[in-house]
């Protein structure tokens, strides 16, 4: 668990709820998804874990598990693998060979890299394989009652789809000599034996044992099983599921009815999108991996971000312009000293990867809170200069300039601007702090009659080539000496 639990209100409401149907716990809180591409929902999990803590503040005992279906049939070919892979198609993600080499299975090669995520969050929580779980025997029981049951889990689906299902329907998939869960049909339940007896798509008779993983359940059936397999107390969902006959629909009812089990607490979050590229989805390649954000910031800024103020609502993430803002108003919110995130862009950059450099820049500039941690600054350096190389826009990947590149910015600017500039650099002491620059730039504008706009654009032209950038005093004062003076005298 983390140190420090923040947990949020609509979080502590939702425990309160769990709390009320299903008592004070021992709890377990479920979430859960298919690794059949790039792992992105981050969302999903971060809801779990803010509940899994809110059941925990209340002094309960939390079990909280990241069901990962491995066992699933592959259902289509994410984007980059080989066309070939098309002959895996029904075949248990947790049996098809990772496309790239690099993993145990298909399955792995999307979850390793996520769950890596997860543990670098500092993320208190179990994964779980579904292969696993069906080879361990944690479904047998289940699996046992759904097949006795299959008339009335077939009347539940009917009646909420409006569709009829097949006389040989079955919520058993056994898996065929070919390794295909898809296509097979029961013809028999031996249940003393916890084996099914069925006949694939070419006719052959196969026989499959539901205690040691040679099957499973279908999905909208296995998500009411899960529940009483594993206890399950609370799992959120996205609205494509909550929808109107939508699996939490079959499985509500399934759930009361055939497995007499309570229905467990439910949190339904609306989806993020990209800014500028739509809603997130694995199957059309637009995904942010957890992996890359850690890249730009820390996790508890990340769970911030994920979640919003409000995980109900749909979310546009903006990392490029409106991401320094975002920086800046979650440190602002966690209380600690900060630095604004385009004055570290611009000290990361100049700095390079020198921490004693930059955190001599920040004193100067009079950020010395910030630059006494070497260690934070060394993270924060680098989310700084990760989002300007990753992320940034152009106009906003701040770094000093060359002298030549300065020279050949200052050609831009007219007498005026110059005359202001070398009236500054001799009025520049490197004892000024930060705010002393900063009233010296200002001054020294009014004084000339030289708008402040046109006279702080100046400074910005020979130091970033840009018309704009981070605060200015603080950024002047923590240059070296030589650097102001070179790079002002145009
Ligand atoms: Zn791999």
């Amino acid at each position: 668990m983390r140190d420090e639990m923040t947990v949020p209100g609509w979080a502590r409401r939702t425990a309160e709820r769990v709390a009320e149907i299903h008592g004070e716990g021992p709890h377990v809180v479920v979430t859960g998804i298919s690794p059949s591409g790039n792992i992105h929902n981050l969302r999903e999990v971060l809801v779990a874990e803010a509940v899994a803590n809110a059941l925990r503040e209340r002094g309960s005992e939390v079990r909280f598990i990241f069901h990962a279906d491995t066992i699933d049939p592959l259902r289509r070919i994410a984007p980059g693998v080989p066309r070939e892979y098309e002959r895996y198609i029904g075949h248990s993600l947790s049996n098809v060979p990772d496309p790239e080499g690099c993993h145990a299975s298909y399955a792995d090669h999307f979850l390793v890299p996520f769950e890596e995520s997860l543990h670098e969050m500092g993320m208190d929580i179990e994964v779980l394989r579904s292969h696993q779980l069906y080879d361990g025997g944690a479904y047998t029981d289940v699996t046992r009652e759904a097949i006795e049951r299959a008339a009335d889990l077939r009347r539940i689906l009917e009646e909420i789809s409006g569709r009829e299902m097949p006389e040989s329907w079955s919520p058993y998939q056994p898996r065929a000599a070919s390794g295909s869960l898809t296509g097979n049909r029961v013809v028999e339940h031996l249940p003393d034996e916890n084996r099914v007896v069925f006949v694939d798509r070419d006719g052959n008779e196969g026989v499959a044992d539901y205690s040691k993983g040679e099957g499973k359940l279908g999905w909208r059936v296995e998500l009411a099983a899960r529940w009483k397999a594993l206890g399950v107390t609370f799992e959120p969902f996205g609205k494509d599921h909550t929808s109107r006959g939508g699996s939490t629909d079959t499985a509500d009812r399934m759930s009361r009815e055939v497995f007499h089990y309570p229905v467990p607490g439910r949190y339904e979050y609306e989806w993020i999108s990209i800014k500028g590229q739509g809603a997130m989805s694995s199957s059309k390649g637009i995904v942010l991996l957890p992996k890359d954000l850690l890249r730009i910031m820390p996790p508890d800024a990340l769970r911030r971000m994920m979640l919003g103020r409000d995980p109900a609502r749909a979310l546009e993430l903006d990392l490029g312009e409106g991401f320094p803002r975002f920086v800046d108003e979650y440190r602002a919110e966690a209380g600690e000293p900060y630095v604004p995130f385009l004055h570290l862009v611009t000290v990361a950059q100049t700095a390079g990867a020198n921490t004693e450099v930059a955190a001599e820049m920040l004193r100067r500039g009079g950020y010395e809170a910030a630059a006494r941690d070497p260690e934070k600054l060394f993270h924060d350096l680098q989310y700084a200069r990760n989002w300007a190389g990753e992320w940034a826009p152009e106009s906003l990947r701040l770094r000093v300039l060359e002298p030549g590149e300065a020279v050949e910015a200052a050609a831009d600017l007219d007498g005026e601007q110059r005359a202001y500039l070398t009236a500054v650099a001799e009025k520049f002491s490197p004892d000024m702090d930060g705010e002393a620059v900063q009233d010296m730039l200002y001054s020294t504008a009014v004084e000339r009659g030289l708008k402040p706009k046109k006279a702080f654009g100046a400074v910005y032209t020979v130091l970033l080539g840009k018309k704009s950038g981070p605060k200015a005093g603080p950024f002047v004062a923590g240059l070296p000496d030589e650097i102001v003076r070179e790079r002002l005298s145009v």
